[in-house]
């Protein structure tokens, strides 16, 4: 039976960021069962496989907290272009050449970068969800998938509709993947659209996902059409009455502040930011007062492909930290345990259960190994985790206790086929050229 694992002797980065261990951990039908003082003795269920983890560091596994998968067939794509162009010229012309064939090829290899970096669950916004979903079962990683629904284009209506039975057939299974609604943003959605996507969300009892002040010209241009802040047309819909992943959000003003609650979380993606030139926007300034920190959840996300290159949330919040830092003009500021608080709040978003290495929690762990060159001497393992390391330091990576990732390789995907493929997107594209985009930015 899969899901059956015994995990010994490593030490453990608990979800606060403090160190335990060494340790056993005891992990049956995908669920950690017991962690003990390593060599203490613990009933192994007979199927159960022992690794040996000596030297390395037992962690939650990362979420990616809004990211479009399918975009790494755009990776390298529009590069150093304005906002604008990036939209109108580049990404919405070429995503009306994608097939659903193509959505999934991206997905795969997505999933494949994200599982090596150490990713247990993503967010994910795009169009063709039905494939991402697939794609997120065949690999075996959790997901939260919210097909996008842009309220300017004329079949909205049908999007949603869509959107809605997708997530009564994959929410019903109860399985690593769910499915929430995906407005894309209050400036493509109209408030009534807006309204709609809220009430049906409530209907299935799920959240929204949606792009909301990515830019200070997005709040201004709402503040002429609206008379309201982006949060505000939000919140005038009822938005908040349901769990809320904002991407992005980092131009929230300080009257939005009281619209938030504790199912509101933001996923920075600040790679994306530096590369589009978005500025600091204010976030960083209202994490940093008391009063508002309890209501600012943030996470680390990565966007897609197209503008932030890579996938790994790891990548995102330790640039998120190093801009506070250098933003506040405070080195003492987002500290590493913040960092790492940043790197699991995604798993309150998810509400699957997992999040932490602890008896009761979903067993989806990172095994790090940072006895190599670019982490060692490892005097506090958070700071070789946020400061040094990547992919190569993930060992194996667990999603309900099946390996996903392991010994140093992805065991989910055939890379080798992925690539193939994301190359025959790619000529295609090139030989085709952008379409018709049904939105402008
Ligand atoms: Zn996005």
């Amino acid at each position: 039976m899969s899901g059956n694992v015994l995990l010994k002797d490593a030490r453990i980065i608990r979800k606060d960021g403090s160190i335990e261990g060494p340790s056993d951990i005891l992990v049956e039908s995908g669920v950690i069962r017991a962690v003990v003082k390593a060599g203490a003795g613990v009933q192994v269920n007979p199927e159960a496989e022992t690794i040996d983890c000596s030297g390395c560091f037992a962690s939650p596994g990362l979420v990616n907290l809004h990211t479009h998968s399918p975009m790494t067939v755009f990776r390298g794509i529009a590069e150093d272009v304005s906002i604008e162009d990036w939209f109108n010229a580049k990404i919405w012309p070429y995503e009306s050449r994608l097939t659903p064939a193509d959505v999934r090829v991206g997905a795969m290899l997505a999933i494949y970068e994200m599982l090596d970096s150490g990713v247990t669950a993503f967010f994910d916004h795009y169009f063709f969800s039905r494939e991402i979903v697939r794609a997120a079962e065949d690999a075996g990683i959790r997901a939260d998938i919210a097909p996008t629904i842009f309220g300017a284009a004329p079949n909205w209506k049908d999007a949603l509709r869509e959107s809605v039975r997708l997530a009564e057939e994959v929410n019903g299974k109860n399985g690593r993947v769910r499915v929430r609604i995906g407005p894309h943003a209050p400036y493509t959605c109209p408030p009534d659209v807006l309204k709609t996507c809220v009430e049906e969300a409530r209907n299935l009892g799920v959240g929204i996902h949606i792009h909301v002040s990515e830019t200070a010209k997005q709040v201004e241009d709402s503040l002429k059409l609206y008379g309201k802040t982006p949060f505000k047309v939000l919140y005038d819909v009822g938005a908040m009455e349901v769990p809320c992943v904002f991407a992005h959000g980092i131009w929230i003003t300080e009257d939005d502040l009281s619209l938030l609650n504790d199912r509101c979380f933001f996923a920075v993606a600040p790679k994306t930011y530096l590369k589009l030139a978005a500025g600091f926007g204010n976030l960083y300034r209202f994490m940093s007062k008391p009063a508002s920190v309890r209501r600012i959840h943030v996470g680390a996300g990565t966007d897609g492909a197209a503008s932030s290159n890579t996938l790994n949330p790891l990548e995102q919040a330790r640039l998120f930290s190093l801009l506070g830092k250098h933003h506040m003009g405070d080195a003492t500021c987002f500290d590493l345990n913040t960092t790492w608080g940043i790197l699991m709040k995604g798993h309150e978003a998810l509400g699957q259960n997992t999040g932490d290495v602890a008896p009761g929690f979903a067993a989806d762990i990172v095994i790090w190994d940072l006895k190599q060159g670019n982490t060692v001497p490892v005097y506090d393992p958070l700071a070789a985790i946020v400061y040094s390391a990547d992919g190569r330091n993930v060992r194996d990576v667990l999603v309900a206790g099946e390996f996903r990732k392991r010994g140093g390789k992805v065991i989910a995907i055939d890379l080798d086929e992925v690539m193939r493929d994301v190359e025959l997107v790619k000529e295609r594209l090139l030989r085709e050229g952008g379409g018709q985009a049904v939105v402008r930015y």
